[in-house]
């Protein structure tokens, strides 16, 4: 969660630092820090001393590296990238948690259905928080992400202003539907769609040595049938039951090996980190 975390917070403040923007007003794109100019200006350079080889080796082949390593990646680590780093995998795995916490305004309404040890109060109180930590959380992400587009310095002085241009608002409201769209397909997004993850899992499905996670099955019948691996499983994949040798959704994330551990007492957990096709669930 930690690197998940950082990860998230780099990649809103990614236009605020001009590492990656396209300027719809003044039609420029910022890459790391450099510019390029859709303008008919006669010079399409600037940043880098006007340099366009520069801007070439600076700004566009660091992202083609990143992107053909990623095979290689998902050989090594099978979808380990996902599961740590994607900052987009990390957006889903909040809406998930506050998924959960409005799915227990139910038992909230109907305090006599609830299955769950908390107080009654607690899970009212926290219920009702989560729509409102929702609403904050999806609008302050959105504004900040709107920064691809509109200069951040912008958002900033209409923002302060209150003077809410149309522009401001259908960006940041377009955003706001693509989040929760893209949250309730996640996963065909994580798994059929996003190119970055494609490109990983490939190599990790045919990879002799790649990292998976596997279920110990010689112990299988320590399971207390808590389900923790299932509720912890953001790609609603069901641990324990899987019968194919490689997962083609896992994205090695780890959270079903620290769900068992928290049943089953640490270093005695069903599920473990292994390389290689070995007994992979
Ligand atoms: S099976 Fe485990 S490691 Fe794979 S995605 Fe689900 S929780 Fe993460
Ligand atoms: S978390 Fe562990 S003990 Fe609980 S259901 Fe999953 S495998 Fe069984």
């Amino acid at each position: 969660m930690f690197t998940q975390g950082i990860i998230l917070v780099a990649a809103v403040l990614i236009p605020v630092f001009d590492i990656f923007r396209f300027d719809i007003s003044e039609l420029k794109l910022y890459l790391l820090r450099q510019v390029w100019s859709f303008a008919p200006q006669g010079q399409y350079m600037s940043g880098a001393g006007g340099d366009p080889v520069n801007f070439i080796f600076k700004g566009i082949i660091p992202f083609i590296l990143l992107f053909v390593s990623l095979p290689v990646w998902g050989a090594v680590l099978g979808r380990f990238l996902c599961g740590w780093f994607c900052p987009v995998g990390t957006i889903f795995e909040i809406g998930d948690f506050f998924r959960r916490n409005l799915i227990r305004l139910k038992d909230c309404r109907h305090s006599s259905r609830s299955e769950n040890k908390e107080p009654h109060w607690a899970i009212c109180l926290y219920g009702s928080l989560s729509v409102i930590l929702i609403i904050i959380a999806l609008s302050i992400m959105s504004i900040f992400f709107a920064g691809l587009i509109i200069a951040p310095s912008e958002i900033w002085r209409q923002i302060s202003a209150l003077e809410l241009s149309p522009l401001f608002i259908a960006t940041v409201s377009g955003i706001m539907i693509l989040i929760v769209g893209t949250y309730f397909a996640r996963i065909a997004f994580c798994s059929y769609i996003c190119l970055f993850g494609i490109t990983q899992t490939i190599p990790a499905i045919v990879s002799p040595f790649s990292l998976r996670v596997g279920f110990d099955t010689n112990r299988s019948k320590m399971c207390t049938n808590c389900k923790g691996c299932e509720r912890a499983c953001f790609m609603e994949i069901k641990p324990r039951t899987m019968v194919k040798k490689v997962n083609p959704k896992c994205i090695n994330c780890g959270k079903c090996i620290t769900a068992c551990e928290q049943e089953l007492g640490k270093k005695n957990g069903l599920f473990y980190y292994s390389f290689g096709r070995g007994e992979i669930y």
